[in-house]
């Protein structure tokens, strides 16, 4: 992080800027606006300057800049069209420790001004640190867009309720959920849109009158295979209303970094061939943190139905009776399939799809025989130590030696690798390649040639 983002309290509080022209006019407007104590100094002034000296908005300053101007203040803007000038006021500022933003050459000056989005009390601040205004810009138009209007009454609304709150719920969590619920109530935004206090009222009643689920409640969230964009909105919003988000080896660190800050973070992470935490154990901190009232999260890499024993979990909820939802995810066979310009299907080569697991649970065995069958494409998950056995099997069972294989390993993240090759090459390939990683075995292997459009970052 270049610059840590702040918002500060001017109010009555002696700022200074330097410079009379249209520049300073629009910093100075910000500076009122926040209710600086605002002194400008500078050798002549646009009319503005002139309105806000009588209606003793502002104190004008005429001529050189002086240093003694820097006394007593807590923020200085130099806003000149004299580089120079700026550049002396930049470090006597910097000598007394003074924040001071410089208009020509944000880079050396100790702040710079964001872009803002201002629904006050709520306010939006947007900054590339000066590498990409552009980009700022169009960020900001963008929730301009999307932040409505009345946004600033409802936290204003918001505010004025605190008290009561906290007087009414004891715990955090009661209190969060109640504000959750307050946030998206779309009727109670439209009553504060119109002013319409006697409609307020009842709505806030209402709320309040809604009896709160003293029980927890589980929510089992596929994060998609790497790519974090690969998140769904509704994955997206379930971890940022987690008290604890419990979470394994396969969820990227993009992702992690969107859950909601004061969430409790809980690693069970599952490495190849040995489990951290066993599953029993896992199963048992969902249902105990549930069971003290907290929303958990369970966040699982790809689809939580899909190889990730998602549904053991849940019956171990369902037994106890604990409410719980899934929100499914991007399973890796179609991440890895997309990103590496392999489809699954296609009516020329394969009319089934079999997405089959490599780790077995002991004493199983797969149906090597069917699965060797024609025009189908296999999709190994965990399958690279089984490698050798699984290339065996299935010559075994007569499929070709030349068969197309394709080991996409990372798939849909930066670090995607892809190995190809023929089915008797199969256990070679797989030394090539580390975990995690996903086996295609079909025909529709050999259209990545033409399909394959990703090339990472
Ligand atoms: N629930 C997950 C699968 C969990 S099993 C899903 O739906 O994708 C773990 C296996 O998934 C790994 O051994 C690997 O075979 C596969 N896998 C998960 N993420 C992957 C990725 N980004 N690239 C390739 N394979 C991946």
């Amino acid at each position: 992080m270049d610059y840590l983002p702040i918002f500060c309290q001017l109010k009555n509080r002696a700022c200074l800027l330097v410079g009379g022209g249209e520049v300073a006019e629009r910093k100075a407007r910000l500076l009122l606006q926040a209710g600086a104590n605002l002194t400008v100094s500078a050798k002549t002034f646009t009319e503005p300057f002139k309105h806000w000296q009588q209606s003793m908005q502002v104190t004008l300053v005429e001529g050189e800049f002086n240093e003694t101007l820097l006394d007593e203040q807590w923020l200085v803007i130099a806003a000149t069209n004299d580089h120079q000038l700026n550049q002396q006021i930049n470090q006597a500022c910097e000598k007394r420790q003074l924040f001071c933003n410089v208009v020509d050459s944000p880079a050396c000056a100790s702040f710079i001004m964001p872009s803002i989005i201002d629904r006050s009390p709520l306010i939006v601040a947007v900054s590339s640190g000066g590498r990409a205004p552009v980009l700022s810009r169009l960020l900001r138009e963008k929730l301009e867009a999307i932040l409505p209007q009345h946004l600033g009454k409802l936290a204003t609304y918001a505010g004025y309720l605190r008290a009561r709150v906290k007087q009414f719920y004891h715990s955090m969590t009661e209190r969060r959920r109640f504000w959750e619920k307050l946030f998206v109530h779309d009727r109670l935004a439209q009553a504060l849109a119109n002013n319409d206090a006697e409609q307020v009222d009842k709505l806030t009643q209402d709320l309040f009158a809604e009896p709160t689920d003293k029980r927890g409640e589980v929510v089992l969230v596929g994060a998609g295979p790497g790519d974090p964009s690969l998140l769904t909105l509704k994955g997206l919003q379930q971890i940022q209303q987690a008290d604890i988000v419990v979470y394994d080896r396969l969820v990227s660190s993009e992702i992690m970094a969107l859950v909601r800050r004061d969430a409790e973070l809980i690693f069970v992470g599952k490495q190849p061939g040995y489990h951290c935490v066993p599953q029993a154990q896992i199963n048992q901190i969902l249902l105990e943190q549930a069971q003290k009232g907290k929303r958990v999260v369970r966040l699982k890499g790809g689809d939580p139905f899909i190889f990730g024993r998602g549904g053991e979990e849940l019956e171990t909820l369902h037994h106890a009776n604990i409410p719980f939802s899934v929100v499914p995810g991007i399973t890796s066979a179609s991440g890895c399939s997309a990103y590496s310009g392999i489809p699954l299907s296609h009516r020329d080569y394969a009319n089934s799809i079999r997405l089959i697991t490599g780790h077995l649970k002991n004493g199983n065995e797969l149906n090597w025989q069917s699965i060797a069958s024609e025009q189908q494409t296999l999709v190994f998950y965990m399958g690279l130590s089984q490698a050798e056995n699984i290339q065996k099997q299935l010559m075994a069972h007569g499929m070709d030696k030349n068969m197309p294989v394709a080991i996409i390993q990372q798939g849909t993240s930066t670090k995607q690798k892809v190995f190809t090759g023929t089915l008797q090459e199969l256990t070679e390939l797989a030394k090539l390649a580390h975990s995690p990683s996903l086996m295609i075995i079909g025909e529709v292997v050999q259209l990545r040639d033409k399909l394959n459009w990703f090339t990472g970052i």
